[in-house]
């Protein structure tokens, strides 16, 4: 009796670390240089968030186009990674990945190789045989299935997915993590056994991706879109609205209609939809794309099941792109001041900072109830749990170190004063979301969070 159960190994692997990260210790290597400057004198094109993520060691530069991601944006995209694995696996998604190094020969088999130009990475192994780091893996996940003979019906519908780097040649790589050479894409694709159930597969992608972008607090625009490179019949965009966005968006007025300029006649103002309204255009930001594909690759590759009747038919395909790296940076792109940057609260990399007084100070003797409290906060609190960490610089002010906390955008910020050393102590909270400060006993604290 007494004992605790003993851990089992799917404990000891989920569980996450309950030790206490110090500021003094993170790498995240601020860089208060003028980094919009600087790249305007090379003659880059910078926006606020590429600027505010350089600034707070968020991302920093290498290749044009590519970034070092750094420690605290990658428990951010963590983070991120884990909510669409949840939306993704809610309907019926199973996680793959597949190889980066794509074959030109299945890229020749379905006419891309030459149709996409300069925007692939083309290489030849040893023996001189080509490839393209995969842009996009339509040929590689439809040969894959083909690869199995051919499927049953109740196989169908199937969803696969994979998170993983994608490679572009872009004409223009600008604006950080927004437009990389190199970049996280979450890309599934379905198969299924006719254009109506494949359309019932494709809507219940597009809710599971409204869904993550209302969980992330994110207001996203689905628009008609083009179906480009990829090819296919129907498909949509999803559009954060943003002055720097690089898609024009028309809206309708007066009905449901929004469709990006690209799918409509130039220079159109009537809506095509109720015909009354007039189409207003805004600017935004392509987070995801949804893509009904029909059987343009199935065909090419063979991927057949065996219907109700036993007989071979081709699967209908649709795939879903996610720009996991884009969101990143989009969602700061919206939500940040020109000098603080602020999170999708769910994706904070860390939720708690805790600011003990600086050494010397009149209240120095509350230091080691700092600590304590950080711990407790991680104990009290599964959530918290490796969430909440203490700013240790205690050469510096309580004021500059605040003013760092806000930069960062930690959604909490607790800070020990004068009233923590009264008997009962009270923390200042500053909440980062709403501005608004308090000053809680440890249960107020917890009830808080
Ligand atoms: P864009 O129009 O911005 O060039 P795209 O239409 O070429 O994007 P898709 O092929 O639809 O992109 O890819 C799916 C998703 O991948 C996009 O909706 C976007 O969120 C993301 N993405 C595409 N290109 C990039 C890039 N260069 N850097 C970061 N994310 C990207
Ligand atoms: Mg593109
Ligand atoms: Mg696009
Ligand atoms: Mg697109």
């Amino acid at each position: 009796a007494g004992h605790a159960p003993k851990p089992t190994l799917v404990d000891s692997i989920s569980r996450p670390s309950t030790h206490l990260p110090l500021v003094s210790r993170l790498f995240q290597p601020s860089n208060l240089r003028d980094v919009g400057q600087e790249s305007r004198a090379q003659g880059e094109m910078t926006c606020k968030s590429q600027r505010l993520m350089q600034q707070a060691g968020l991302i920093h530069p290498s290749n044009p186009g590519c970034y070092y991601i750094l420690p605290a944006t990658v428990r951010s995209m963590e983070k991120l990674v884990r909510l669409i694995d949840q939306e993704m696996q809610r309907i019926g998604g199973q996680k793959l990945d597949m190889p980066s190094l794509c074959s030109a020969e299945l890229w020749r088999r379905s006419e891309r190789w030459d149709l996409m130009g300069k925007e692939l990475f083309r290489l030849r192994d040893r023996h001189g045989a080509e490839y393209c780091l995969g842009p996009t893996h339509e040929e590689a996940v439809t040969e894959l299935l083909a690869s199995q003979g051919t499927l049953s019906y109740r196989q169908l519908p199937l969803m696969l997915y994979q998170m993983t780097r994608k490679f572009r040649d872009e004409p223009k790589p600008r604006f950080g993590l927004l437009r990389g050479r190199e970049f996280y894409m979450k890309d599934m694709y379905t198969f299924d056994v006719s254009e109506e159930a494949a359309y019932h597969t494709y809507e219940s992608v597009c809710q599971a991706y409204n869904r993550l972008f209302s969980r992330l607090g994110l207001r996203i625009v689905q628009v008609q879109a083009d179906t480009g490179k990829i090819g296919g019949k129907l498909s949509h965009e999803f559009q954060l609205p943003a002055d720097i966005g690089e898609d024009r968006l028309l809206v309708c007025g007066s009905c449901s209609f929004s469709a990006n300029v690209e799918t409509m006649e130039p220079g159109r103002t009537d809506c095509p939809q109720c015909q009354v309204g007039t189409l207003v255009e805004s600017k935004g930001i392509e987070v995801g794309h949804t893509f009904y594909l029909g059987t343009k690759y199935s065909h090419i590759f063979n991927a057949t099941f065996n219907n109700t009747q036993n007989k071979p038919a081709v699967t209908e395909m649709g795939c879903f792109g996610l720009g996991v790296t884009r969101i990143l940076a989009a969602a700061i792109e919206v939500m940040s001041t020109e000098e603080a940057i602020r999170w999708p609260g769910l994706l904070a990399p860390y939720q708690v900072c805790v600011l003990p007084p600086k050494r010397g100070s009149k209240v120095d003797e509350v230091a080691g109830l700092s600590e304590e409290v950080a711990l407790f906060l991680g104990e009290a609190l599964p959530s918290l749990r490796g969430e909440v960490v203490l700013d240790d610089r205690t050469q510096m002010t309580i004021g500059k170190r605040l003013k760092d906390a806000s930069q960062l955008g930690y959604p909490y910020v607790v800070a020990l004063g004068q009233k923590a050393t009264e008997e009962i102590p009270r923390f200042e909270v500053i909440c980062q979301q709403t501005g608004e400060t308090m000053f809680l006993s440890r249960d107020g604290l917890v009830d808080l969070l």
